[in-house]
């Protein structure tokens, strides 16, 4: 592993950002939880993304699936057939591998001899009901988006949209992955965001084309280093796909999927038209015609962006360590301190302005050692304005507002201080 994604994955431990799951009981591979200031970075890039999905598109809207489904569904979907991942296994140690990911025709770990690959089902099974012999065989959702194709027909119904439109959904999926590796790049849960557009057939190469564009740019919007980003044209198209482009990122294991903008056709809702016995296809109020909708996919990972980000962030300077996310995800916006932690008059200020903006905006309140061990105990998790309470604001009530990136410092009246924060806030 890189020393970079090793210091990454320290630091999201030491400060709270992301802890390996069940780590007392030795942990368990591919599960990990998000902790006190990971929860706040992965709400603030869910909601951005949210927000730009629902309120700068036309005619998107949104669901909350379950994460169990009928087991008919992964029928459907193919996933029971085809969901799988060649793995070869080692004559000698008996570990196995993803095949895909081996460059030599021996076991990496012991240099044995592999033997020939097998295809692994990577649904994870699960079982409902009570009755010991009379459960449920069913999964858990493999991806999160088939869950916008089983209410597509309702989302219609109950809004009367009209094509074209766009079901977006944010939440987990499940994969048994093989070898999960490359902390939260490769796990056995976690979380997609997707947008399923559905579109008239002959319009679906334009709406690919503008969906790709739309969510490259909002990617390079979140990054500090957006030429990191770029595309990879699929070469080999799954049967039914018209079209696929991953948007990559140039991590320090390589370039990398974030997410993949998919043309599937009229697979999806023909496979559950069939399968249901429901016909799910659409009528035009106006022509009359009736037709399959084509669907344009955009598929991404909450938690391989939540990583990417914090590798973009991450900056070693002389004395310090600083994470420059951009100020709308950081997980902490502003974070106030008195001076002297000594002086109560100091103390009683800056837990003032602590609570002024404690409702508005992220605040953490710090009056732990000297300022110094302040100011790099926040640029070591993003946060980007410190506040010092000093004696002059006993005399003047402003404070001192230092900024992460370059350290520069201005005096702003207190009682502008909550508008100046949400101003800059704004343009970030
Ligand atoms: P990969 O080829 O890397 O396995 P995929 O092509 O199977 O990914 P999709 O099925 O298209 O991935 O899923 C959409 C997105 O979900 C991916 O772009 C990725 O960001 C995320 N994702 C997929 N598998 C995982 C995983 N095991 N851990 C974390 N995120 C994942």
């Amino acid at each position: 592993m890189s020393d970079v994604t090793e210091k990454i994955i320290s630091l999201a431990k030491r400060r709270g950002f992301v802890y390996p799951n069940s780590e007392i009981y030795g942990g368990l591979q591919g599960f990990y939880d998000f902790g006190p200031l990971g929860v706040e970075m992965k709400i603030n890039i869910k909601r951005l993304w949210w927000e730009n999905m629902t309120r700068s598109h036309d005619n998107v809207v949104g669901i909350d699936g379950a994460i169990i489904t009928h087991p008919s569904v992964w029928e459907a979907s193919g996933h029971i057939k085809s969901f799988t991942d060649p793995m070869s296994q080692c004559n000698n140690c008996h570990k196995r591998f993803k095949t895909e990911d081996l460059d030599t025709e021996t076991c990496p770990s012991c240099s044995g001899i592999l033997a020939l690959p097998k295809a692994f089902n990577i649904l994870v099974k699960t079982e409902i009901g009570t009755i010991e012999g009379e459960k449920t065989t069913t999964f858990l959702r493999g991806e999160a988006c088939q869950n916008i194709y089983l209410d597509y027909q309702n989302v219609l119904d109950s809004l009367h949209l009209k094509i074209p439109f766009g079901i977006v959904q944010i939440g987990k999926a499940f994969r048994n992955e093989i070898t999960p590796k490359n902390f939260l790049f490769r796990q056995r849960e976690f979380e997609q965001w997707d947008l399923q557009w559905f579109t008239h057939p002959s319009q679906s190469a334009h709406w690919f084309t503008y969906w790709l564009e739309d969510r490259v740019s909002w990617y390079k919007s979140l990054f500090q280093n957006p030429d990191r980003i770029r595309l990879k044209q699929h070469e080999n198209l799954a049967h039914y796909a018209k079209n696929a482009v991953d948007i990559e990122y140039e991590t320090p294991f390589g370039y990398k999927e974030m997410e993949g903008v998919h043309h599937r056709g009229d697979w999806d809702l023909g496979r559950h038209s069939e399968f249901s016995g429901k016909d799910l296809s659409y009528i035009d109020p106006i022509s009359k015609e009736r037709f399959l909708p084509h669907i344009i996919e955009t598929s991404g990972g909450v938690d391989r962006t939540f990583f990417f980000l914090l590798l973009d962030a991450y900056h070693e300077e002389k004395d310090r360590v600083v994470l420059k996310l951009k100020p709308q995800i950081s997980p902490i916006k502003v974070a106030v301190f008195p001076l002297l932690s000594n002086k109560p008059e100091l103390v009683k200020k800056a837990e003032e302005i602590f609570r002024m903006l404690r409702p508005s905006v992220k605040t953490a309140f710090d009056d732990r050692g000297n300022i110094g061990k302040r100011y790099y105990s926040q640029d070591e998790i993003g946060t980007p304005w410190c506040v010092t309470v000093d004696f002059t604001t006993l005399e003047d009530d402003t404070v001192t507002v230092r900024e992460r990136d370059d350290g520069s410092q201005i005096r702003v009246a207190t009682i502008s201080l909550k508008d100046y924060i949400l101003s800059r806030l704004s343009l970030t």
